[in-house]
């Protein structure tokens, strides 16, 4: 029977290759008809045979092209005929509202990458083909609706083949709007420190220099990587010096699959997320016999790899790899995007600069994800998946949230979807406050909203909430640091009900004044209550107690009574790394609580036990190394632990303290002493759970804060939990560290204020 049907679809289906994909399934089952975009998606009117309508929406729904994203496919019989005899994609009008499906910046495709290899092509060996299915969109695009005239390919005029295919209904290339070929596109240019050009291939010289150990920034897609030869020690160390970032983690590209296995374990959920429409780059572990420098990541046996994701890397790639890929800025600032930010590290850092003329409107540095199991939990989301809307449970009018000082994203909301920002970084940074302060008024500008109401952390003095002044007519929401994280994990996973909330991170303000971090909450996402934390501990000289984790030892030992200012430290780890001189001073700052506020912070405790078992006494040089440490050195075989407290608002570990010492003592090894505490924690929430459920009747569980990137803890708290039946809510689409704070303040202000 003949029918004619308009199908509505939504999801992330403009400028993805959605319509082109509907044109060729439509053709094939028959149908006549048209597809467009509109406001909220894609309208498909077809006409033709029922059965063959039915047939074609089932493969649209199983054969979507690979970037796309359906959310919902709905449909409406019309009583009028179809009157087409053929099928054709509507001129799309671009007005409204297209922002609901603006597709993140695209990895490059296998026909891409097949073209670029393929000596007999026209864009063989050009780094800067694409398609409908590929390329560059967030960072290319100034304005929306998403027109080539509005984007940074504007002054690229199309060569009369590039038009004939952009035009074509038929082609690949059909609409793709950075389309660009040799002939008309953009190109690269390799220039020196002073910024003078240099002859001879850019290619060519490039993979040249880095082969001789030069350090190379590429222009990338969201701004600069640091390049050098992941092979050579010298250049590393080189690098490390000249970035002032001497144990963090670097990343490393690798040309293919088979080479990171070569030097790594790979699962089979890293493979597919290493090879997934985003390439983030994933955290793999060190093959016994890596046979890459140490010196890449010196205290983990983890690292950061990638695959390549612009035509760009392949054809780099393809000539030298493995490569150090960093983003090319100074410890926590913005990723470099114009040669203007990138001048400070001309000469200083990067000894040249692969260069090329089509611009970056706005940087995205490349996202870091983990797998646990085959969970992805991300550590930032970024490059690759900003800026996909995430569906909320809450809706109203928009909000703008500013997130936390550290690891910022800033948030902003339409209607039941948030929009989490790409990294900005930290905001103590100069040029990260600055970043902060043109982007959040760019996203909204480019999601045309204006937003009704701003929501920021409760902090008198957070950096973010003057975020404020560029939304003098939102009203304020004040919303409490850790009921940020555990209503940014409900939201993720639409969950509005009550839950227990277990939030451990490093640092986030109480409203009692003192420096919380080791929180179990009730919380919906409305409200919380705090029902019992960590013991408290004195952090003597504040921030420097973050920085110097044998400060937090010498606290814990002294407010547990384990040791006394009398006895001789020196043979304690940790606490004997803290100069002599300074014992006493701190000592003192700590009896009498001055320039020491009191902390319930997971983190510092972590910091603590780090230093106590000689996994970190010195001054950390990145955020988090101590307790990276801690967990790299547990032996995961060791199942023991040790006694805790719970009283009726404190879990202490004072027992856990002094049979950990004991043990230390007595020579028992190191990772066995961090397996047990990794394993006493662990227990410890989850039984601080089991008595809420039992108080509240609640049997829910949201987990969030930064602690919960550490997966071993994660693993551990997730099976004890699941052992006890608890409906268990992870992370799985922001972080749960302070860059997934943006999303829960937005959830939270929708929900005391939205519809
Ligand atoms: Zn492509
Ligand atoms: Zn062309
Ligand atoms: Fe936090």
């Amino acid at each position: 029977m003949k029918k004619h049907v308009e199908i509505h679809v939504t999801g992330c289906v403009q400028g993805v290759g959605f319509r082109p994909t509907v044109y060729r399934h439509a053709m094939e089952f028959g149908l006549s008809g048209s597809v467009r975009n509109d406001a909220r998606g894609v309208i498909i009117d077809v006409a033709g045979d029922e059965a063959q309508i039915a047939a074609f929406v089932t493969r649209l729904r199983q054969a979507p092209p690979p970037q796309a994203r359906i959310d919902e496919i709905t449909s409406r019989t019309l009583s009028t005929p179809g009157d087409s005899e053929l099928f054709t994609i509507a001129a799309s009008t671009r007005s409204g509202d297209v922002a609901v499906g603006m597709p993140p910046d695209l990895t490059a495709c296998g026909n891409c990458v097949r073209e670029m290899h393929d000596p007999g092509d026209r864009r063989y060996g050009y780094p800067f083909l694409n398609c409908t299915d590929c390329g560059p969109r967030f960072t290319i695009i100034k304005k929306l609706p998403y027109d080539r005239e509005r984007t940074s390919m504007a002054d690229f005029v199309m060569c009369p083949d590039c038009r004939e295919e952009y035009e074509s209904q038929a082609d690949r290339r059909f609409d793709a709007q950075p389309n660009a070929c040799p002939k008309c596109g953009p190109c690269l240019r390799l220039i020196d420190s002073d910024q003078q050009v240099l002859d001879g291939d850019p290619l060519e010289t490039t993979v040249k220099l880095l082969r001789e150990g030069f350090i190379v920034a590429v222009k990338g897609l969201g701004g600069f990587h640091l390049a050098c030869l992941a092979t050579d020690a010298d250049a590393i160390q080189r690098l490390r010096n000249r970035k002032k970032r001497p144990d963090k983690a670097l990343a490393v590209m690798f040309r293919e699959i088979s080479q990171i296995r070569q030097h790594y374990r790979v699962t089979e959920p890293e493979e597919a997320e290493l090879q997934s429409v985003a390439h983030p780059i994933v955290i793999v572990q060190r093959r016994h016999n890596c046979g890459l420098p140490s010196l890449l990541s010196p205290d983990t046996l983890d690292i950061g790899a990638f695959l390549p994701y612009t035509p760009l890397h392949h054809l780099l790639l393809d000539r030298v790899s493995p490569l150090v890929m960093t983003s090319a800025n100074l410890a926590e600032e913005p990723i470099a995007h114009t040669l203007e930010h990138l001048r400070p590290l001309l000469g200083t850092v990067a000894d040249f600069v692969l260069d090329h003329n089509r611009d970056i409107v706005r940087c995205c540095d490349d996202s870091v994800v983990r797998m646990v199991g085959a969970t992805r939990l991300f550590m930032r989301r970024s490059r690759g998946f900003v800026p996909t809307g995430l569906r909320l449970p809450v809706s109203g009018p928009a909000v703008v949230a500013c997130g936390a000082d550290l690891k910022n994203t800033f948030c902003v909301s339409r209607e039941d979807y948030a929009y989490p920002s790409q990294h900005i970084g930290d905001l103590l940074d100069a040029g990260s406050h600055r970043l902060f302060d043109t982007a959040a008024p760019d996203f909204c500008q480019l999601l045309e909203v204006t937003p009704h109401y701003l929501a920021h952390d409760m902090h008198p003095g957070y950096v973010s909430t003057r975020l404020a002044k560029h939304f003098p007519n939102a009203a304020r929401v004040a919303v409490q640091h850790h009921h940020a994280h555990i209503a940014a994990c409900m939201a993720e996973n639409g969950v509005t009900e009550p839950v227990i909330g277990i939030a451990l991170d490093g640092t986030g303000y109480g409203p009692d004044g003192t420096v919380w971090g080791g929180e179990f909450l009730v919380a919906d996402l409305c409200d919380f209550t705090r029902l019992a934390h960590f013991r408290q501990y004195r952090m003597p000289g504040g921030e420097a107690a973050i920085r110097e984790p044998a400060r937090m030892a010498l606290s814990v030992l002294l407010r547990e009574g384990l040791i006394d200012e009398a006895s001789n430290l020196d043979s304690i780890p940790g606490v004997r790394a803290i100069p002599a001189g300074e014992r006493a001073i701190l000592a003192q700052l700590i009896r009498r609580g001055t320039a020491a506020p009191l902390t319930s912070s997971a983190g510092r405790f972590f910091d603590a036990v780090s230093a106590l078992l000689g996994c970190c006494e010195t001054a950390v040089s990145y955020e988090g190394q101590a307790a990276i440490r801690l967990q790299a050195a547990a032996d995961t075989r060791v199942h023991s632990r040790y006694p805790y407290e719970i009283q009726e608002h404190e879990v202490s570990f004072a027992p856990m303290l002094a049979a950990l010492l004991a043990d230390a003592r007595t020579g028992v090894d190191t990772p066995r002493l961090a397996a047990m505490f990794h394993n006493t924690v662990a227990d410890a929430a989850v039984e601080m759970c089991s008595r809420i459920r039992a108080s509240h009747g609640i049997s829910t569980v949201a987990l969030s804060g930064g602690v919960f990137q550490n997966d071993l803890l994660l693993s551990l708290v997730t099976d004890g939990l699941r052992d006890r039946g608890f409906r268990i809510l992870i992370h799985q689409r922001v972080s749960p560290n302070d860059s997934g704070i943006s999303l829960g303040q937005a959830a939270v202000a929708l929900a005391r204020h939205g519809s």
